[in-house]
């Protein structure tokens, strides 16, 4: 499962308020009619559920889920679903937003999604979790389908909760429906390195942004904060690459090893004791201490909000790389591009995931399947390349990087949406 952050940071504005004001400050430097900049403002469809589900002890549970469709100008919509105690409509629009803007930037053809539970997953047994969740899909099958909308995991899901998705949804329709859902397990038409995608795209695009600034990623020091599916993977890798990871940490706190953190050991310490905390050889550190280290690179890979005004002056990195979504708010972007981090925006740093869920759903349509050196390669292909596109705008236009790869995402959209004109 991957893990929320608890972090110690105020949440100071909503991931929706954050969404619309990096949208805000994008579209001034597109020639949009007013009409446009409106709709693209906001999701297009909102589902919300109230269910109920049967627990282990007999007692029945009304559980609250939704399923926002931001933007499908580009192709069916597409979006992880979250399971989190903390889980809001406003985030759920927010992160279907952030979808449209990925999938458009690395020029896959998908609209936004995105969907959330009201729950806490690690609260619930195997059976629940279930039972929770061919419900939750039951709910939304209005919605959901191959060719319209396609959910993949996110915080708090994970490969076996998407099979369950896929096999309710295949019983409704009578036969086998893989390319409903990606990120499931590899033995039921997964795609071979799907689960490790998002971390080494992270990397990936943190080698791009080292090397603008004539640093090698080999020796690099690299701090990650969030050891789920997306952090400890990405520690892995550039551990693997030759980085010296320093510090990571889960929702229980922070490890601390200036001369490098054995990341093989990390991981296996935290299959053991479910945290990383503990581990031989290390010390103990809080979130705000983690966050304000010295090191090349940085990467908040738990949830938004994390890097506020609050604490963004104490951050010393010299490359932000966003894994998670909407870690950076407004007025921490501007503190920390007035200190000269080079941020590599989430919606192109954390694509890797979404790009290869598109080949899972290419590979899954196509029933033809791939070896995972081909889909990392070409996972990377369209990583790198998004990556240049974003500098290339950003020295276009004189402005960041989050500003650049909006700009281009939110072009492509607006100009789909012209192209197919305006029905009725
Ligand atoms: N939840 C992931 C994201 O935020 C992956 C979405 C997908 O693969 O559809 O990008």
């Amino acid at each position: 499962m991957e893990k929320a952050h608890n972090g110690t940071a105020m949440k100071e504005a909503s991931a929706l308020a954050t969404a619309q004001a990096q949208f805000d400050q994008a579209v001034q430097y597109l020639d949009l009619e007013p009409g446009l900049v409106d709709l693209l403002r906001w999701p297009r469809r909102e589902l919300t559920v109230s269910f109920p589900v049967k627990m282990d002890d007999g007692t029945v549970r009304r559980f609250v889920g939704y399923r926002v469709h931001h933007n499908m100008s580009r192709g069916p919509t597409k979006g992880g679903i979250r399971y989190h105690p903390e889980v809001t409509l406003d985030e759920v629009r927010a992160l279907a937003m952030w979808m449209t803007w990925k999938c458009a930037l690395v020029n896959i053809p998908y609209g936004g999604a995105k969907g959330g539970v009201v729950c806490d997953p690690h609260k619930l047994s195997q059976h629940e979790l279930e039972g929770l969740t061919r419900r939750y899909a039951t709910e939304i099958a209005i919605l959901i389908s191959p060719e319209g909308d396609i959910p993949a995991p996110d915080m708090g899901t994970n490969a076996q909760v998407m099979a369950w998705i896929m096999d309710t949804y295949s019983m409704h329709r009578g036969y086998s429906t893989p390319a409903v859902v990606t990120g499931k397990p590899i033995n039921i038409g997964g795609s071979q390195g799907r689960n490790e995608a998002t971390g080494r795209g992270v990397i990936f695009t943190t080698r791009e942004a080292l090397k603008l600034l004539n640093k090698p990623l080999a020796g690099a020091s690299v701090v990650v904060q969030g050891f789920g599916n997306v952090g400890s993977v990405a520690a892995l890798t550039a551990h693997e690459l030759g980085c010296k990871v320093i510090a990571v940490s889960d929702v229980k706190g922070g490890i601390y090893n200036p001369k490098g953190l054995d990341i093989y050991a990390v991981m296996r310490h935290a299959r053991e004791t479910r945290s990383v905390v503990g581990f031989p050889g290390s010390d103990g550190l809080t979130n705000a201490e983690l966050l304000s280290l010295p090191c090349d690179v940085l990467v908040p890979a738990a949830m938004e909000n994390q890097i506020t005004a609050y604490n963004a002056a104490a951050v010393q990195c010299k490359v932000l790389a966003e894994g998670a979504n909407g870690p950076t708010t407004p007025e921490a972007d501007a503190i920390l591009l007035d200190k000269g981090v080079f941020i590599i925006p989430d919606i192109l740093c954390n694509a890797g995931g979404v790009i290869v869920s598109y080949f899972e759903w290419v590979q899954g349509l196509q029933a033809f399947f791939w070896e995972e050196k081909e889909v990392t390669e070409r996972m990377e292909h369209f990583m790198v390349k998004a990556f240049h596109d974003v500098h290339r705008e950003a020295r276009r236009l004189q402005v960041d990087m989050r500003t650049a790869a909006q700009v281009l995402a939110i072009g492509r959209v607006a100009d789909a949406t012209t192209t197919r004109g305006l029905y009725p």
